[in-house]
């Protein structure tokens, strides 16, 4: 699919749907042709086909993720930034394993299975994206803004003049916010996506959605409202102490694990860690003879005045 979505910016699919593995990445067709992420390589062909001969002077990533970098590798004259925090594993398949937790966390069976099916292969970077910075593409502007949280360097692109945001994986999905890498962070992916409620664009092009121009505030609101729930229903489950076994088995992420089982377990794993990582740091959840159990907040402190 190669669809417009104003006179130079086109949504670019190799299959029409985005969901998760696919992908939508964007083409500027501006004096410096550029492109938002690429897919997974899996898709190179299907890519390569919808781009035809378009040039390609730049591409930005919006973060490291196989479904955003995959085919970078296809326009290897092309510019490719990146944020710094998003680089390493963008550049070495060590950092890459470290990041997604598959050194400490997972048992042979997952690595195997993730690593053979994203395919990994280093992309180059030539230049660091900057939290502020503009980048000029001819008549179109975009503003940088890093949007942390989902990966550390996780960053989108607005196009003030028209309210257009490309906002990659703060994608507003029914599924709500994906933070299950071992140093994906709720706190900071709650900033950000309150950043972007803030900024509250006209038009969002999203790295799994598509372009979604219709009530995108409240989107956003209720792609939020998806990860306080979770955490919520986190800290209910709490209220009786658990191992971080117990916990994993309620999915409280994911809510049903597909195929193949042993990945799904593996992320559901890794997304619970980051909500106890941030529930201990608020002092709202401890961690007691091996369980996990909710702190009992005082009943009134004004009793003890
Ligand atoms: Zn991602
Ligand atoms: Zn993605």
């Amino acid at each position: 699919m190669f669809i417009p979505v104003t006179d130079k910016i086109y949504l670019v699919a190799p299959y029409e749907r985005g969901n998760f593995p696919n992908s939508f990445s964007f083409y500027i067709d501006d004096e410096v042709p550029t492109l938002i992420d690429t897919p997974l390589t899996f898709w190179a062909q299907a890519f390569q086909a919808e781009m035809g001969a378009r040039p390609v002077k730049r591409i930005l990533n919006t973060h490291f993720h196989r479904d955003h970098t995959g085919c970078n590798h296809l326009f290897p004259d092309a510019e490719v930034y990146a944020h710094p925090a998003d680089i390493p594993p963008m550049l070495s398949r060590e950092n890459f394993m470290h990041f997604y937790g598959l050194d400490r966390y997972a048992d042979r069976n997952v690595v195997e299975g993730l690593m053979s099916w994203i395919q990994w292969r280093p992309s180059t970077v030539t230049h660091e994206l900057k939290d502020g910075q503009i980048i000029n593409l001819g008549d179109i502007e975009l503003t940088v803004i890093h949007t942390p949280g989902h990966t550390p360097g996780h960053c989108v692109f607005y196009w003030e003049k028209e309210g257009l945001l490309f906002s990659g994986d703060i994608d507003l999905t029914s599924f709500g916010p994906w933070y299950g890498n071992v140093n994906s962070d709720i706190t900071q992916l709650i900033e950000s996506i309150e950043k972007l409620i803030n900024l509250n664009p006209r038009v969002i092009c999203s790295g799994h959605k598509g372009v979604i121009e219709h009530n995108v505030r409240d989107q956003l609101n209720r792609y939020l409202d998806r990860l306080l729930e979770k955490e919520e229903n986190v800290l209910k489950a709490l209220k009786k102490p658990l191992t971080l076994d117990e916990l994993v088995e309620r999915k409280l992420v994911y809510g049903r694990w597909g195929k193949p089982e042993e990945q799904f377990h593996y992320f559901e794993k890794i997304s619970v860690m980051v909500h106890l990582r941030r529930l201990q740091e608020l002092q709202l959840v401890e961690e007691y003879q091996g369980k996990y159990r909710a702190v009992n907040q005082p009943p009134c402190q004004c009793a003890h005045m």
